[in-house]
């Protein structure tokens, strides 16, 4: 089964979409990697969305991505006495740390870690921002504050704090159960929520010890202020327009979108943009037009991958969303505009065989009409760089690592297959060829090019470009 567009589709997996049946039908509507949501599923539904998902991997022989996305540092204020209370703007309002019921004054803050750090000046941003206030003082203790804008909290509503670096690490201690028992479940690409500093990556880096790619979802106004430091020590980004909507003016999201997408591609690492695609086909059939826009809007960009959150995780279409990503995508990509925006942003090689060996193949693919590039990659690096040059044709990424495989299922334009190495250069080009004709990527005639390094399974030796006709039989030959 080979699809007919370049960006990916990453679908959420929850309570609309866990059954076996379901994601199969997600898998064929076009979702080329599935995200678990840590917030909202324990250690054993994590397993039992796994197997799934390896089932229908194994049923549709093709590779399939695993995303499990951590919590990360979701900070909440306590309990009220009545579940929640009115309040008005320009009146004193207090977080402390006095554990008992909240009231219209008051209500307990239970992290320690926030009474340490905020200034006076700072915001505190309750409840996806509906409440607004400003710390007037804080004695550590508790932080007296101006309710700014809002009018109501309620019992364990989320906290924001845009101005504050909170001395807090990547991870909770959720977050290292969590961490520890996808790693042993095995999947393919970890999210890390809340990021705030590059050091947080290493510290997870640490544990993961490569058994996972990391992804770094940027959704704080700190993260994004060192974005280059993070992205250097990430294997990709997300573009979490949730929280960043959240902790950012919401006018400030599509600058950073671009920002972001455009700091990946020059990295050569794959940039996911999530939340809100399709928001309203939780509960309708068809998205709105500002939805088909933003969707295009991300595709015209080059992201690797499009997400869909509660769409598809709790909403009641959850296969149409994923079609409609497919159908939006597609026509994009037919668009005789998308090639020159997807240009206008190419970044010169760096100075490396794979680049350079990449740009060549970029280029001799298009001047000669060829039907595909053909990269051998078993640690995934050159299936990157040859993405990284977002060639018209299309990338099959041959590699003997089916982890590799799985990993790449993110990456733009790639169409991944796990095949062994080949035994010498004639078995090369033939394994190639007959991959291309078998995932209907070129009939008998066509012309495809390959790159690999020789010898095979050296990492980062890629050194060879070789044109190749597809014989009658399918295999290599003149
Ligand atoms: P979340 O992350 O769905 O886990 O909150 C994405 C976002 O914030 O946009
Ligand atoms: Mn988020």
């Amino acid at each position: 089964m080979r699809r007919n567009r370049k960006v990916k589709i990453l679908a959420t997996l929850g309570p609309a979409s866990s059954e076996e049946e379901t994601i199969a039908r997600l898998h064929a509507a076009g979702a080329d990697v599935f995200r678990i949501n840590m917030s909202h599923a324990d250690h054993e539904l994590m397993r039992t969305l796994v197997e799934r998902i390896r089932n229908v991997e194994r049923r549709a022989g093709r590779p399939i991505g695993i995303l499990a996305d951590l919590q990360g540092p979701k900070l909440r204020v306590g309990t009220f006495a009545n579940r929640s209370v009115a309040l008005q703007v320009g009146q004193e309002f207090t977080l402390d740390d006095d554990s008992s019921p909240g009231d219209a004054t008051r209500v307990h803050l239970p992290h320690p870690e926030i009474l340490a750090a905020v200034e006076p000046g700072h915001r505190l941003l309750i409840d996806d921002g509906r409440l607004q206030l400003e710390a007037l003082s804080n004695d550590g203790k508790a932080i007296r504050c101006r309710v700014i804008a809002g009018n109501a909290i309620s019992d364990r509503k989320g906290v924001s704090l845009p101005d504050t670096e909170l001395p807090l690490g990547a991870l909770t201690e959720k977050d290292r159960r969590d961490l520890d028992a996808v790693l042993a479940t095995g999947v393919d690409w970890i999210a890390l929520s809340f990021i705030q500093r590059p050091q947080d990556l290493a510290e997870v880096r640490k544990v993961a010890r490569g058994r996972a790619a990391l992804m770094a979802k940027i959704e704080k106004p700190q993260a994004v202020k060192r974005l280059n430091e993070i992205l250097e020590l990430s294997d990709g980004l997300m573009v979490a327009r949730g929280d960043l909507g959240v902790e950012m003016p919401l006018e400030a999201v599509p600058g950073i979108q671009k920002q972001i997408t455009r700091a990946c591609r020059r990295a050569g690492k794959p940039v996911v943009v999530a939340t809100q695609m399709l928001e309203s086909m939780i509960s309708a059939p068809v998205p709105t037009r500002a939805e088909v826009s933003d969707v295009a809007t991300a595709v015209f960009e080059g992201a690797d991958a499009i997400m869909l959150s509660a769409e598809s995780a709790a909403g009641q279409y959850p296969v149409e969303a994923v079609a409609t990503m497919n159908a939006i995508a597609r026509e994009v990509e037919r668009d005789p505009n998308y090639h020159d925006v997807i240009n206008a942003q190419r970044t010169p090689p760096e100075p490396t065989g794979a680049d350079a060996i990449s740009l060549a193949a970029r280029q001799i693919a298009e001047t000669l009409n060829l039907s595909a590039i053909i990269t051998y990659t078993s640690s995934g690096t050159t299936g990157l760089r040859a993405a990284r040059e977002r060639p018209r044709v299309p990338i099959i990424a041959l590699s003997p690592v089916v982890e590799t495989a799985r990993r790449l299922s993110l990456v733009w334009g790639t169409h991944c297959v796990v095949s062994e190495d080949a035994n010498d250069l004639d078995d090369m080009v033939d394994r190639a060829c007959r991959i291309a004709y078998e995932e209907q990527f070129a009939k008998p005639g066509d012309r495809v090019i390959i790159t690999a390094g020789v010898p095979l399974r050296t990492p980062g030796a890629t050194n060879m470009l070789r044109i190749a006709y597809i014989g009658s039989d399918g295999l290599g030959g003149l």
